[in-house]
Parts: C-alpha cells; sequence; structure tokens
C-alpha cells in the first residue's frame, strides 16, 4: 500500500466520513481479501484507542481485514506492553500512521474523576492501576478550574479526557526514541483525536507529522 503519513490519515477521514454519513462501503471484508492476506499483512495505520464497545475502530473508519493494527485498552492508558505493540506495528509492519483515540463519556475517565473525591469507595487495584494514569489530567483540570476561581469539583470529563490524550501523545513520543525517530524522519504521522459518540465523527486534538492540517469528518 505505502501511503505517506497525510495519506494515511486521509482514508481513515474518509472511512469516517462514510461511516458518519451512513453510507459505509465496508472495504475488505469477503473471501478473497481473507484468502489473499492469509500470509502478509500491510496495515496503513496502528490505532491505539479505549477498549468502549461503541469504538470499534474497523466499523467507525469503514475499514476492513488487513486495513489496521488495532491496540485498545480501557481508557487508552499507555504501558509497557501498548509500546511494544506500537513499537512492531511502525518498525515490523511500516504504518505510517498511529492514530490514538479517546472518546467522550469514558467510564475510564468518569472513574479516574470520581477517585479523587476522598468519599469514592476504594476500586479494585486493578482497575485503579488502570485508571490512575488519567488522574494526571483530572488534577490539572481541577487546578485550572480553581485558578479561574471555579469549584473544581464541577470538572468535565470532556476537558479531562482531552488532557489525558494530550498525556498519552507525549508519554508515547518521551518513551519511544523509535517512534520520535520515525516521526522526524517523515516516515510515520500520530493523531490524537476525539470520538464523538451520538455523532459518529473523529475529531482531531494533536496533529504531528502530517504535511498540512487535513479537516476533520
Ligand atoms: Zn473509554
Amino acid at each position: 500500500m505505502n501511503m505517506t503519513p497525510t495519506e494515511a490519515w486521509a482514508d481513515m477521514v474518509a472511512g469516517n466520513t462514510r461511516f458518519v454519513d451512513g453510507d459505509p462501503a465496508h472495504p475488505h471484508q469477503d473471501v478473497r481479501r481473507r484468502a489473499d492476506l492469509a500470509s502478509f499483512q500491510t496495515p496503513s495505520a496502528a490505532l491505539f484507542g479505549c477498549s468502549d464497545s461503541r469504538l470499534a475502530a474497523e466499523i467507525i473508519f469503514d475499514k476492513g481485514l488487513g486495513d489496521l493494527f488495532v491496540i485498545r485498552n480501557a481508557g487508552q492508558v499507555t504501558g509497557q506492553s501498548i509500546m511494544g505493540s506500537l513499537e512492531y506495528a511502525v518498525e515490523v509492519l511500516g504504518v505510517p500512521l498511529i492514530v490514538v483515540l479517546a472518546h467522550d463519556e469514558c467510564g475510564a475517565v468518569r472513574a479516574a474523576i470520581d477517585s479523587v473525591d476522598p468519599d469514592s469507595p476504594l476500586l479494585p487495584p486493578n482497575i485503579w492501576r488502570q485508571i490512575s494514569s488519567i488522574v494526571p489530567a483530572v488534577r490539572r483540570a481541577r487546578l485550572e478550574l480553581s485558578e479561574k476561581g471555579e469549584d473544581p469539583e464541577g470538572v468535565s470529563s470532556w476537558r479531562v479526557g482531552q488532557l489525558h490524550l494530550r498525556d498519552t501523545i507525549t508519554s508515547i513520543l518521551q518513551s519511544s526514541e523509535l517512534i520520535s525517530d520515525a516521526i522526524a524522519e517523515g516516515r510515520l504521522g500520530i493523531v490524537g483525536a476525539n470520538y464523538r459518540l451520538a455523532e459518529g465523527t473523529v475529531v482531531p486534538d494533536v496533529v504531528l507529522g502530517l504535511e498540512a492540517p487535513v479537516a476533520s469528518a
């Protein structure tokens, strides 16, 4: 396929537009495609997103078999296995694009917001470990409100999700020389985007390594 980062993102936007318009092409989902791909894969993007059941990657970007290398966990929280999978996608599979996909009304973000309330019940340890990476974004969002003289209790999950998405991109870049080098060399783009559940739209927030800003769907 050998797309450039910019072409790969344009292809993602086009698929999301078809999905939003209710006119999906359902590409690459037939027996022929399955057979063609039996011995190799050349996905055009790696997608790291929340596990939320409404964020089904191939559906919302109108893609099929062999198109996306997908990594998901609750709240799209980075860690060693995530970085290993992303580096594999970039270095071995040669994907020209990483999409980090957050969404509104995220349960993991909500749990992180609730966890800073001293009256909130303790979370089971594995769930706490999963969402604890989102807590710094909660604290910054609360601080922003305090500095404006507003009640930090009124922190919005939208703002926390946005700060967490930006933290996630920063963490990916800081923890992987392989990925930051690929971006610097023009081989890789990275887009941090928010998915709107009701509309089905993917709205970019952080865009790195693309030739020019690409309009959202
Ligand atoms: Zn979520």
